[in-house]
């Protein structure tokens, strides 16, 4: 049986060494981390999302806003509360909430913010900057899952990596950060043969919205299975991207869901917050 990576765990112990960051920064007159979410409309997911980040941030000592727009609010609108944003200075992070309604444009919105207040590294200069393996402000997500990685003691260099999904926000960053790790990276999609593909894994990443769609079969025995996949069944239940039970009897080590890789997504973006902060800070001073 697999042993199960404890994300709620690993999360608090990122949101300790925050906690210890920001108070050392107000010791220090500096003053404490800003972040500013920016939520369009009312998708009712969204809304929670938000509630736990803005609550997240107050229990770690950040200054945290919410900008709630109308659901017919105007593209010109959104912009101008982003431009008010990036030039308010105790504002360090600034993530907007996807999804946003229809007649937004949202490539529009990230390719606005200031690169330097992006919280969630999905600015396409820092997208660009892990391209090219150089230092970046990371997606909140697959960073959460590096930081996993390394809190199990696995290496991925040298190691076979395969990740399903090519999503900005999960897959492809994802890829890009094993590959910058010095891993052996196959992306998977919905053109891929997974039942060839997932067995090369010594480590599987899953991020593709599709319940259940990596069975345990597939994994190699002994590989590590990280599951981002969030999926709701009509029954009410929440699974993975993982068949998790099969699975958990040939992995070494693997998700559960809920519990594994979303606790780490929030705590991720607070570290960026800080980071941003940080860098900001360290620039005007
Ligand atoms: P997305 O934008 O819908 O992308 C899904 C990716 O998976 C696409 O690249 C798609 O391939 C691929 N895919 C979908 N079905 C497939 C199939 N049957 N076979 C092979 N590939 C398939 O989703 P996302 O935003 O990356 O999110 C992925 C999952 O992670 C979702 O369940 C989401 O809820 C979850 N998530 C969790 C967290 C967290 O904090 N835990 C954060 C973000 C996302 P194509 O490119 O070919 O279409």
């Amino acid at each position: 049986m697999a042993t199960l990576i404890d994300g709620k765990a690993i999360a608090a112990k990122v949101r300790s060494e925050v906690a210890r960051d920001v108070a050392a920064m107000k010791a220090k007159g500096g003053g404490v981390p800003g972040l500013a979410v920016m939520r369009i409309g009312e998708d009712p997911a969204s809304k929670i999302y938000v509630t736990s980040k803005r609550k997240v941030a107050a229990e770690l000592g950040f200054h945290a806003v919410e900008v709630h727009l109308p659901e017919d609010v105007s593209q010109q609108v959104a912009l101008e509360r982003l431009h008010a944003l990036n030039a308010d200075a105790s504002i360090h992070g600034i993530l907007v909430q996807l999804p946003v309604p229809k007649h937004i444009d949202s490539d529009a919105l990230l390719a606005a913010l200031r690169p330097e207040k992006d919280a969630d590294g999905l600015h396409a200069v820092n997208a660009g900057l892990l391209a090219q393996g150089r230092e970046a402000t990371l997606p909140c997500t697959p960073w959460g899952v590096m930081r996993m990685l390394q809190e199990i003691g696995f290496e991925p260099a040298g190691k076979r990596a395969v990740v399903v999904g090519r999503s900005i926000l999960v897959g492809r960053p994802m890829a890009l950060m094993l590959v910058n790790a010095s891993a052996t990276v196959t992306i998977c999609h919905r053109k891929s043969n997974l039942q060839e593909e997932v067995p090369r894994g010594e480590l599987v990443v899953a991020a593709a919205g599709a319940p259940e769609l990596v069975k345990g079969a597939w994994i190699r025995p002994g590989a590590v299975v990280i599951d981002v996949g969030m999926n709701r069944l009509p029954d009410g239940r929440l699974v993975g991207d993982v068949e998790f039970a099969a699975a958990a009897q040939r992995a070494s080590a693997i998700t559960p869901v809920p519990g594994g890789v979303g606790p780490m997504t929030i705590a991720m973006l607070m570290k960026n917050t800080l980071a941003n902060a940080q860098r900001l800070a360290a620039r005007a001073g």
